[in-house]
This record gives C-alpha cells, structure tokens and sequence, in this order.
C-alpha cells in the first residue's frame, strides 16, 4: 500500500466513487464565494468557464451568486451528466451549460472568457502549464481563480512530502506560486488558504459513507479496496500534517 499512488487507480473507479458525493475535492460555497468577492466587472453579459467541474457543486455558487454565462467542463461524462441535471433542478440551465472536454485542449476561442475558474483540478495537468495555457482564453483584463496543492513551510517531514510529491510533483510554496502566476502575465490578485474544515467536514467526512457502501459493493475487488484504503491515508496524513499543506485559492488577472 505504501507505494502506490493515485495514478495508479483505474479512473473508471475514481469516477464512480465520486461522482455520488457532492464535492470531488476540498472547498466551500463559503470560500468560493470569497474567491469570488475579488472579481470586478462582473455583469449580465459575463462568462464563465469552470475547468474540472466535476458534478458542479462551485459551478452552482457561482451561478447563483453572478449573473454570468457558465461553461463547466470536465473530462468524466457522469460528472457533466449530474452537473446538468442540478443546473435544470435550480433552473440555471438557461446560463449553466456542461461539457465534456479535456482542460488541456479547450473547445473555445481566444479571449472568449471573462473568468476562468478551477478547482481541485488544475493539478491534472500542472499550475505552470495550465496558467499559461489557459490565457489566451481570457479577455484582456479578465480572471482567473483556481485552488491548488501548496505548501505552507519551506520544510517538512518525509513522510508527507513523499505522498504529495507522488501525486503532485509541481506542489510547492504559496511564494513560489504566486511568482508562476506572475511570470505565466497575471497580475496577482489574491491568494488565500482554505480553512480546515474543508477539508475535514466537506471533503473527507462525506466519504466516510460512501467508503463502506463502496466495499460492499465490490467486495473482493481488490483495486476498489486499495482504492479505499488510500483515500483513509489522505484523510489520516491530512490530520497529522495539515499544518505543512493546504489548498490555496490564487486570483490573477490577466495584464
Ligand atoms: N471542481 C470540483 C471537482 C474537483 S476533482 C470540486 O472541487 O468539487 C477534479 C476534477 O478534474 C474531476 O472531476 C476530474 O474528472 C477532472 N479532470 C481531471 N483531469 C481533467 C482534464 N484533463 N480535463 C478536464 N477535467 C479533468
């Protein structure tokens, strides 16, 4: 168990896991909305991208809290699939539309967005690489905001950094960050971490559930229960390091 990493779980199954529980990584309606609070210009004609939306729990805040035109896209079909069911649920369907497409190969025209948003997803094809590649997506003077994986301390202890570096070989410092963001042609905006509960209370609790209905359901399956018991060592190595790492909410605007 030790060894293995998240990329070594069959997406077919991460998919299936998640796409049942409401969020698909660490955040808040709070927290979203914050995030949001440093946005200016933002107005009827707006719009939107969110970029690894999952089943599009930020994608609804930010519906009911803007008056934008949200293009949410992700890569897992079920996840579009539900995130367009809640968006004609809350009758936002009229200005919430999902999409299956892959964050690095974007179906859109240059400087089509006003804001670009993504979060928890950035990390599936690099914060250097995103930030650069997502630009000319952005109107001049447009936004974007996304949370990522960073580090608090310059220094930490090998057992944590080894797990995060497996998953995240780009993770680093909040200041190293904000430096890419700056050299990628944003100006830096904002950056702020997400509070623990976050984590424990939205991410991590919620699965507790779905963990044990999960092993029912394939039981004997041995990458399922390996999946399982990965996921319990992110949640106990959270509670034990929380105070080297985090997710960081990092708001630029585009010069
Ligand atoms: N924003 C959501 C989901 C975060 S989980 C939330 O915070 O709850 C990360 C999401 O990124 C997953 O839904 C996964 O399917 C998606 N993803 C992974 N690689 C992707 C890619 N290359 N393009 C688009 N989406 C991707």
């Amino acid at each position: 168990m030790e060894d293995i990493t998240i990329h070594e779980f069959d997406v077919a199954l991460i998919n299936e896991f998640f796409t049942e529980l409401e969020r698909q990584g660490p955040g808040s309606a709070e927290e979203t909305v914050r995030a949001l609070s440093f946005i200016d210009n933002l107005s009827n004609t707006t719009k939107i991208a969110d970029l690894g939306c999952g089943t599009g729990f930020q994608t609804m805040v930010l519906a009911q809290h803007t008056k934008a035109a949200i293009t949410a896209l992700d890569l897992c079909p079920g996840s579009i699939e539900k995130l367009n069911a809640k968006a004609a649920k809350l009758d936002l369907q009229k200005r919430v539309n999902g999409i299956v497409g892959s964050m690095d190969n974007l179906p859109f025209q240059d400087e089509e967005f006003d804001l670009i948003w993504s979060e928890g997803a950035i990390a599936n094809i690099g914060f250097e690489r995103g930030l650069n590649y997502w630009k000319r997506f952005l109107k001049k003077d447009g936004y974007v905001a996304v949370t990522y994986e960073s580090w608090f301390t310059n220094e930490r202890p090998a057992e944590i950094e080894k797990w995060w570096l497996d998953a995240v070989p780009e993770m680093d410092t909040i200041g190293h960050n904000i430096s890419i963001m700056q050299n990628a042609g944003y100006i830096p905006v904002a950056a702020f971490t997400l509070p623990e509960e976050c984590w424990i209370d939205n991410y991590f609790a919620p699965q507790k559930a779905r963990q044990e209905e999960f092993l029912k359901q394939h039981a004997g399956n041995k990458a399922a229960e390996d999946m399982i018991a990965f996921m319990r060592r992110e949640a106990d190595l959270y509670s034990r390091y929380k105070q080297y790492y985090g997710y960081v909410f990092y708001i630029g605007k585009k010069i």
